[in-house]
C-alpha cells in the first residue's frame, strides 16, 4: 500500500487526467503521501482524493497538488523562492521543495505546523522555512517571492500577497466563497502591473485570519 508500485499507478492516473510535467510526475512519484496521515488514514493515502488532516482541515487531492505545481512551474519566470500558505500536512510542501530552490510555508494552525515539521525533516528537506502566523499577510521579511501558492480561498486576493511577488512571478490562489476558481496572477514588471487568468473551478478549505495554538 505504500510502496513504489502503487504511487506508479497514482502517476499514471494523472497522467490520464493531463498532468504533463515529467519533473511533477517525477515528484510526487517519489514523495511518500502516507507519512503526511494519521495512521488510521495511511492506506489511503494513493487514491486520488482529498483526506482529512485534523483539526477540520484536508490533505488537498494529489491532482490539484500536480495541477499547481505544474502551474507554477509554466508560469513563474524562476522558482528560486516560493512562499506556500497553509502548509497544513505539509506535501504539497515537500513536493515544491523538490522543485524549489527555498520554500517557505506558512500555517495558522500550530498543532498542524509542527507534525508537518517533522515529516519533512523526515524526508530530509532541509531547504524549507516555516512559520506559525495568518498567511493572509504573506510573509514580508522573506519576500519577494518568484512563485506564491494558496492552498486555502480567500473571498479576494491578498493585497499582501500581491505586493511580495517578485517581477516575473507567479501566484496560484483558489478564490471565492461557496465556489471557487482557481486564479493564476503574474506580475508582468516592477511596476504595480497584474494579469489575471481563471483557470478552472476548485474546491478548497476558506483561508482564515489570525491563527491558533
Ligand atoms: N497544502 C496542504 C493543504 C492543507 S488545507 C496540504 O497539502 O496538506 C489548507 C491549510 O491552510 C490548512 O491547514 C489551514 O489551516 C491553512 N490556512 C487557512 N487559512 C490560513 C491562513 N490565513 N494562514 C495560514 N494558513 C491558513
Amino acid at each position: 500500500m505504500t510502496s513504489q508500485r502503487t504511487r506508479e499507478r497514482l502517476v499514471q492516473r494523472l497522467l490520464e487526467q493531463g498532468i504533463a510535467d515529467a519533473q511533477v510526475l517525477d515528484v510526487i512519484g517519489n514523495t511518500p503521501r502516507h507519512i503526511f496521515l494519521d495512521e488510521a488514514l495511511s492506506h489511503r493515502a494513493y487514491e486520488d482524493t482529498a483526506l482529512p488532516i485534523g483539526y477540520g482541515q484536508t490533505l488537498s487531492q494529489p491532482y490539484i497538488v500536480a495541477r499547481m505545481t505544474e502551474i507554477l512551474l509554466g508560469a513563474a519566470a524562476s522558482l528560486d523562492k516560493v512562499l506556500e500558505v497553509g502548509t497544513g500536512s505539509g506535501y504539497q510542501t515537500a513536493v515544491l521543495a523538490q522543485i524549489a530552490g527555498q520554500v517557505c510555508s506558512v500555517e495558522r494552525i500550530k498543532p498542524l505546523q509542527d507534525k508537518a515539521r517533522q515529516r519533512l525533516r523526515r524526508l530530509g528537506l532541509r531547504n524549507v522555512q516555516l512559520r506559525h502566523a495568518d498567511g493572509g499577510f504573506g510573509w514580508p521579511e522573506m519576500g519577494p517571492f518568484n512563485a506564491i501558492i494558496s492552498t486555502a480561498a480567500p473571498r479576494e486576493v491578498p493585497p499582501e500577497l500581491l505586493s511580495q511577488l517578485a517581477a516575473g512571478g507567479a501566484l496560484v490562489i483558489p478564490v471565492g466563497s461557496g465556489t471557487q476558481q482557481l486564479q493564476l496572477i503574474l506580475r508582468e514588471g516592477d511596476a504595480d502591473e497584474f494579469s489575471t487568468q481563471t483557470l478552472e473551478a476548485v474546491k478548497f478549505v476558506p483561508l482564515l485570519s489570525g491563527t491558533t495554538r
